[in-house]
Parts: structure tokens; C-alpha cells; sequence
């Protein structure tokens, strides 16, 4: 963490600004500011990047390419939104192109408001951005200790930003072991996420108030179907897979028959659904590298 705080790698990227964000944040690398200096590179390629820096508001356009760049940032990762566009929409928030601001699609960590902030502003917002990455890199390094102080219990919508981290995250890692990044989950906003809280029962696990697992199930008749559960690259293999099937196989007591998916190669997803009772019944394809194995399991 030290190293990476005296060299936070941005990837900075324009939603549908005026430029005068975008001008702003550029000045900073001029030799007046010089945040190179500092160590600060400004990268193109999400893959290497801490920081995802958003200016200007988010329209239909802009939307998608944000959730492309926010999936393939390595964990941990903050998020700026700098500039009142990117913070909240503003003066075009009512357009009716505009969605709003970057919060709109993934999980914000550092608002920079202004029209546009000067430099200084996004130094800080910046410095403000690597003490949140280094609560986050503790708060994993903690948690991934504290696995026997495992919380389970029922999530809300306010958990959203969380969970499509979290999935973000389980995906990232599972995308690299099926050399294929086509999992829906991958191509997810905020928006999607909470919507899901509408039809879906969600349950999460959590260490140290951080969740680093979540399912969430539908009822059709008898049978209770469980999207594919995730639980953090930190945690897998651990149990924590197994127990949130378990808490939502005893809050649906009336359910006879549950099912659930799990990636071909997460061999350790299907050695927690096999010894949790799950039973493959069928397969299915959903891009060249990917195949969902559907298992199931009857209520005795
Ligand atoms: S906040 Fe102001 S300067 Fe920045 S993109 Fe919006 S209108 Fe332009």
C-alpha cells in the first residue's frame, strides 16, 4: 500500500462534459501542477489503474462505457466523480438524454464538486481518493483474517453498491480463469442492482460490516431459483457459498425444490453446491468460454 499511495496510476474518463472538467483535470499534468511529480500517472488502460476518474454528466451513451471501465478495475479501486455533472448530473441533470451523475451507474467514493474545480481541487480529491483505496486495502486484509467471525442476515436495496462491487469482483476473477469476460454480471450498473431488490429475495455475508458474499433468490411455484452466488476471490472455498444457500433454503420453508448456477470451471462453487446437496441437471452455453452448470436439490 505504501508504494501504491506514492504512485496511484488514473484512468480518467469523459461521460459527456462541457471539457471544462476535462481541461482542469489535464492542467494537472501540466508543469504549473505536475502530479507526475508526485507520481501520479494517467493511464489508459483500466487494467492498471487505482483510481477511475469520471468527469462530465452520464447519458445513454456514456453509461456503458463507464460500466466496461469500472468491471475491469483491478480490487480495490475508488472511484471520483469530479465536477458537479459527474456528481450529480448538474446543469444538465433534467436533459433528457442525461441519466444523472456517476453514481447513477457504479459506487462513487469521492465527490469533487465545482463547475469546473480548479486543479488544486482535483489534487485533493485525489488525495482524498488514496485514503479511501488504503481503508479499503485494510478492510480487506482484516476481514480476510476474520473468517470465523462470519455475519450472515438479509440485505436491502442500500446494500446495491456494495453488491455489484462484490460481483464485480467474483466475475473479474471468474472472467480470468474462463479466459471469457461475457458474464451479465460483468455488464451490470447500480440501477440493475437495485432493481433486482424488487422480485429478489438477497442475503449477504459479512466480516468486519463489509460484505464478501451475496445470493439472492425468486420464488416460481414450488421451486426457488438462486442466481449464481458470489463470494469474494479472498473467501472462496471457505464455506460461505454453502451457508448462504443454507440461510435461504430456511427462509423459504414452503419451497420443495431449489436451484442454482455455477460457471463450469468455479470448481470450488461446485464442490460447495455438491456437498450442500445440489445435484448438476443440465448445461448450458452461454458465450464459447463460458458454460452455466445448473444444479438443483429437492427438499427431503
Ligand atoms: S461541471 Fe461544469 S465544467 Fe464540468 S463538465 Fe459540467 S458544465 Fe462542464
Amino acid at each position: 500500500m505504501r508504494g501504491l499511495k506514492q504512485s496511484p496510476w488514473i484512468v480518467h474518463y469523459d461521460a459527456s462534459s462541457c471539457n471544462g472538467c476535462d481541461i482542469e483535470t489535464l492542467a494537472c499534468l501540466t508543469p504549473l501542477y505536475d502530479v507526475e511529480r508526485l507520481g501520479v500517472v494517467n493511464t489508459g488502460n483500466p487494467k492498471h489503474a487505482d483510481i477511475f476518474l469520471v468527469t462530465g454528466a452520464v447519458n445513454q451513451q456514456s453509461m456503458t462505457v463507464i460500466a466496461n471501465i469500472y468491471r475491469q478495475l483491478p480490487e480495490p479501486n475508488v472511484v471520483i466523480a469530479v465536477g458537479a455533472c459527474a456528481s450529480s448530473g448538474g446543469i444538465f441533470r433534467d436533459c433528457y438524454n442525461i441519466r444523472g451523475g456517476a453514481d447513477t451507474i457504479v459506487p462513487v467514493d469521492v465527490y469533487q464538486p465545482g463547475c469546473p474545480p480548479r486543479p488544486e481541487a482535483i489534487i485533493d480529491a485525489v488525495v482524498k481518493g488514496l485514503g479511501v483505496l488504503e481503508q479499503k486495502h485494510n478492510l480487506l486484509a482484516t476481514a480476510k483474517d476474520g473468517i470465523d467471525k462470519v455475519l450472515y442476515s438479509h440485505a436491502e436495496r442500500g446494500d446495491a453498491p456494495e453488491i455489484l462491487a462484490l460481483r464485480k469482483a467474483t466475475f473479474q476473477a471468474e472472467a480470468f480463469t474462463h479466459g471469457d469476460d461475457s458474464f451479465p454480471a460483468l455488464q451490470q450498473t447500480q440501477v440493475d442492482v437495485e432493481k433486482e431488490f424488487d422480485s429478489k429475495l438477497f442475503f449477504k455475508a459479512l466480516v468486519n460490516g463489509k460484505i464478501i458474499g451475496a445470493a439472492a433468490s425468486e420464488q416460481h411455484g414450488d421451486t426457488t431459483t438462486i442466481g449464481a452466488v458470489t463470494v469474494h476471490p479472498y473467501f472462496r472455498d471457505r464455506g460461505v457459498a454453502a451457508r448462504l444457500l443454507k440461510e435461504i433454503e430456511q427462509a423459504l420453508p414452503a419451497a420443495k425444490r431449489f436451484e442454482t448456477v455455477a460457471a463450469h470451471r468455479n470448481e470450488a462453487l461446485l464442490r460447495e453446491l455438491a456437498g450442500s446437496g445440489y445435484q448438476p441437471f443440465r448445461t448450458e452455453t452461454i458465450s464459447p468460454g463460458i458454460n452455466w452448470v445448473h444444479v438443483t436439490k429437492e427438499r427431503p
